[in-house]
């Protein structure tokens, strides 16, 4: 999959987000930072029984600045045609785990880690705007529940890379269909 996001705008991305962080303090020590341990492990699917292998996808071109031999993630490569990925996205996509959650690199956590817990949502009218992560949480974020008002500089950057990333035909096209999705869950 062909990504027009370059290698240095990802390495900007990590600087900018790396400069903030959703609320003051940690707040992992609310949750006993299950955003970290629920995404990167083994989980019982209460539908079926059986055990659901969670981790964290890549967007497109991500992957180039990280180093697949680093211990602390292990890695996993599937085709977006086997996945809800939008029509346009074809070929690899990389998946990632954390080996030792709640504990990783913080200077090199993949970005949906970095820009948790909020979404960039696409109205039909294509408004963009971000939201607090609804979808299919299988775990409570308190500060989604709570609605707690997040720091305004980290809703700055995210805001920042988001319309940095929506340019890339290919995460234009995941956010849109992700925000269509969200649209029918909430009717
Ligand atoms: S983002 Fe939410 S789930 Fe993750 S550590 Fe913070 S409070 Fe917990
Ligand atoms: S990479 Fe770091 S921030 Fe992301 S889930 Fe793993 S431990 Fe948490």
């Amino acid at each position: 999959m062909k990504s027009t996001i370059k290698k240095r705008t990802w390495k900007a991305i990590y600087r900018l987000l790396d400069r903030v962080s959703p609320v003051d303090g940690d707040c992992g020590r609310l949750c006993g930072s299950v955003c970290c341990t629920w995404g990167c492990n083994e989980n019982p699917d209460n539908n079926t029984g059986t055990e659901i292998e969670m981790g964290i996808y890549l967007y497109p071109g991500e992957h180039k600045i990280h180093d697949k031999k680093d211990s602390w993630l292990k890695w996993s490569v599937e085709y977006a045609e086997d996945y809800e990925f939008p029509p346009s996205w074809k070929g690899p996509v990389y998946f990632v785990k954390c080996t030792t959650p709640p504990l990783c690199p913080r200077e090199r956590r993949p970005f949906q880690c970095r820009t948790f817990p909020l979404y960039p949502y696409i109205s039909e009218d294509g408004i963009f705007s971000l939201v607090y992560n609804y979808e299919n949480l299988p775990y409570t974020c308190p500060l989604i529940d709570n609605e707690t008002p997040l720091n305004r500089d980290f809703v700055k950057a995210t805001y920042t890379v988001w319309t940095h990333l929506l340019r890339d035909p290919l995460i234009y096209d995941l956010v849109e269909s992700d925000s269509r999705r969200l649209d029918e869950k909430s009717l």
